[in-house]
């Protein structure tokens, strides 16, 4: 795809396309392994870059502030049919800018300030919407925080400690439970947080942001039904563009679409909401299946190389589309940042992550969290994730020698060509 380097932006702005060149050809060039990224369709790009974008449409298809919204209201009804489908829920919001913001509006729409929350510790694999003191999520509602068992060598430690999850919904008497991470390796089975929310009174989130695309593709349980709300990202593993979106059970409609707005956010991005109808489209095909199949196998695949390397992967292993490695068994002198650094030098990507009990902080750490959402829309499979885990065994067993990692670096580039995601149209 030449784009960025041809057409209008080149011509009115060639600073800026210059840089977006470069971008491009870092995306092509080197591995993408950050666990919540992907390459996204041309047709999903070419729906964000669409005239849209010039459009004000606050309220909802029908109930619209402002005129000229038929076409506006065209494209979001269709996302909303196309995602109520694809996850079988009752209603839908396509309007969340991000994940973060998703997440706001349910607690904005069904708790009140001050409220309890129950979800996963930061440090052990939650997010910043989690309740991090950080955010507005921590500094407007009382978070109680649950986490993983410790580790045991069998691999059948680290896992959501649902023991805990009750005795502190017991205790707390949250409002809402929310289950959902950002870095853990394992399914989570929504039904036991339902029980144990039915078994308190309290409402129950599940936060899809990371394994949206792998319920959409069949290869994890689906929430929706399950859960009162569930909220998710765009453009993580169900590879759409970069966005948020909620589904809830009739009942909880109005308060989350009122979140939403006026509560949160003002006019929505029918361009990105055009690109979001194209995403749900994409991964209701069969391909999509096979796609969030392989992701989950490639993982498998990466995670027990790298073992063999000698990384300890925390839980053992992976049931997801992410690998998350314990350094201290490979190297007890190697940070997460010092791993982080060389191989980005080698042109592999990916990012520090503070393991469960991480003696270190979290700028440091101690582990790496790896992901093959991106490399298995580029066409990779089990055999370059044989040849990904190698590369990344000589870039940490030499991380401080600039000859090592140029020569990955070089390997890595070929690699990377043989798997283009965006190969030229002509
Ligand atoms: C990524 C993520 C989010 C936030 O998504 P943004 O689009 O970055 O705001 C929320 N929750 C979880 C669990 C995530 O992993």
């Amino acid at each position: 795809m030449s784009f960025e380097m041809t057409g209008p932006l080149a011509t009115s702005d060639p600073e800026v396309a210059k840089i977006l060149g470069e971008e491009l050809d870092r995306q092509r060039t080197t591995l993408q392994l950050i666990a919540s990224e992907n390459f996204t369709s041309p047709a999903v790009m070419a729906a964000t870059a669409s005239v849209l974008t010039n459009k004000y449409s606050e309220g909802y298809p029908g109930r619209r502030y402002y005129g000229g919204n038929v076409f506006a209201d065209e494209v979001e009804d269709l996302a909303r049919d196309r995602v109520k489908a694809l996850f079988g829920a009752d209603h839908a919001n396509v309007q969340p800018h991000a994940g973060a913001s998703a997440n706001l509006a349910v607690y904005l729409g069904l708790a009140s300030a001050g409220d309890t929350i129950l979800a996963m510790r930061l440090d052990q694999g939650g997010h910043l919407t989690h309740g991090s003191p950080v955010s507005i999520t921590g500094k407007t509602y009382r978070f109680v925080s649950y986490g993983v068992t410790p580790a045991d060598d069998a691999g059948t430690g680290e896992r959501i400690d649902m023991d805990l999850v009750r005795d502190l919904a017991i205790r707390e008497r949250p409002r809402i439970i929310v289950a959902g991470t950002t870095a853990y390796t394992r399914i989570i089975d929504p039904q036991p947080f339902r029980e144990i929310a039915d078994e308190v009174g309290a409402l129950f989130m599940f936060d899809a942001a990371h394994p949206a695309g792998l319920i959409a593709g069949g290869a994890h349980p689906n929430p929706v039904g399950v859960a009162d709300v569930v909220t998710f990202t765009t453009h993580k593993t169900l590879r759409g563009p970069r966005g948020g979106a909620i589904l809830c059970n009739a009942e909880y409609a109005k308060a989350i679409d009122a979140a939403i707005f006026p509560g949160l956010q003002g006019g929505p991005l029918e361009h990105i909401i055009a690109a979001k109808a194209v995403a749900f489209a994409e991964a209701s095909r069969p391909e999509f299946t096979t796609y969030a199949h392989e992701v989950v196998k490639n993982a498998a695949a990466l995670g027990s190389a790298l073992a063999t390397e000698g990384f300890r992967l925390v839980t053992g292993g992976t049931e997801n589309h992410q690998v998350i490695l314990d350094l201290r068994a490979f190297d007890s002198e190697l940070t997460g940042k010092a791993a982080q650094e060389a191989l980005d030098r080698a042109g592999i990507t990916c990012n520090r992550n503070q393991i469960p009990d991480d003696p270190r902080s979290p700028f440091v750490t101690s582990g790496l969290r790896l992901g093959t959402p991106a490399e298995t829309t580029a066409g990779m499979g089990v055999e370059q994730m044989a040849t990904i885990a190698s590369l990344i065994g000589r870039v940490l067993r030499d991380y401080e020698n600039e000859e090592t990692l140029a020569k990955v670096r070089d390997e890595v580039r070929s690699l990377c060509l043989a798997f283009d995601p965006y190969p030229d149209p002509n």
